[in-house]
């Protein structure tokens, strides 16, 4: 029988699109933001080598003693890795480049596509009364991404409103599709968020209306806008959503919390 007094396992997202440049750390660490303001526990976990996100939250250098890649190689316990940031409800696992080395240190490793899967299983995870964990992915389909499939619940897809987005989309499905028929079959789609949207440009549109017309109600209705707010906030080392609350990004990121959290639970 579960344990009641057992917290629920916290839903698991990963933020993929093997494109670099299309808002996937943004939107990892403002929806990740939204959610801790609707008073979510959440923890980001940075699986790009470049450590944007870990960067864009404050994380210094100096401060990531262990990161995910002690997490993925070296079985280290989350309290390890796990940090506070100066948001309320909000965590980082930060990264540094040392993952970048990953694939190959892993060659060898049966398990190698399991890692992260394994590493957000470990018991003390209840701990952090998590309510949602964001993976903030690599802009490629390498063993990182395929471990954040592996691991996560639902795949959250950020799609740049400019030409050809659509056509890298399909390699992204069939990867999610393998890895559903291989290591996980409940993984699902979240959605497809656009960003950077400019509704003065054409192109955006035409985005949308291919997108909607293609994926339907895969695409969440709320529109990420390009506004130099979000792309401000990082160099301040804080969420959109502190640096200015009322831009349009922030109040566009804030709704596609809303919208994420108005979904019925499947
Ligand atoms: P990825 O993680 O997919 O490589 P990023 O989230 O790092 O993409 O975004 C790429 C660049 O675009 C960054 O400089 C970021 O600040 C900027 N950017 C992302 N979203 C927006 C937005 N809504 N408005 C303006 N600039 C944005
Ligand atoms: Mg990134």
């Amino acid at each position: 029988m579960s344990d009641p007094t057992r917290p629920k396992a916290p839903k698991i997202i990963a933020v993929a699109n093997q494109k670099g440049g299309v808002g996937k750390t943004t939107t990892a660490i403002n929806l990740g933001a939204a959610l801790a303001a609707e008073g979510k526990a959440v923890l980001i976990v940075d699986l790009d080598p470049q450590g944007n996100a870990s960067t864009g939250l404050g994380v210094e250098a100096a401060d990531r003693k262990k990161t995910t890649y002690d997490l993925l190689l070296d079985d280290a316990p989350l309290r390890d890795v796990v940090l506070a940031t100066d948001v309320d409800n909000l965590l980082i696992a930060p990264s540094t480049t040392d993952l970048s080395s990953a694939d190959i240190e892993l060659v060898a490793n049966e398990r190698r596509s399991h890692l992260l899967h394994d590493a957000l299983r470990q018991p003390e995870i209840d701990r952090y009364s998590l309510d949602y964990i964001l993976i903030d992915c690599p802009p490629s389909l390498n063993l990182l991404t395929v471990n954040a499939m592996i691991a996560a619940d639902s795949v959250l897809v950020p799609l740049q409103s400019e030409f050809y987005a659509l056509e890298g989309l399909s390699q992204l499905m069939l990867t999610l599709r393998e890895v559903r028929e291989t290591a996980n079959p409940k993984l699902r789609i979240e959605g497809v968020v656009l960003t950077m949207y400019d509704t003065r440009n054409n192109l955006s549109q035409q985005v949308d209306d291919d997108a909607r017309e293609a994926l339907g109600d895969l695409v969440f209705q709320t529109r990420i806008p390009r506004n130099v707010r979000v792309s401000e906030a990082p160099s301040f080392a804080m969420p959109v959503l502190d640096y200015d609350p009322s831009s349009k990004g922030s109040i566009a990121y804030r709704d596609l919390a809303k919208e994420l959290l108005g979904r019925p639970a499947q």
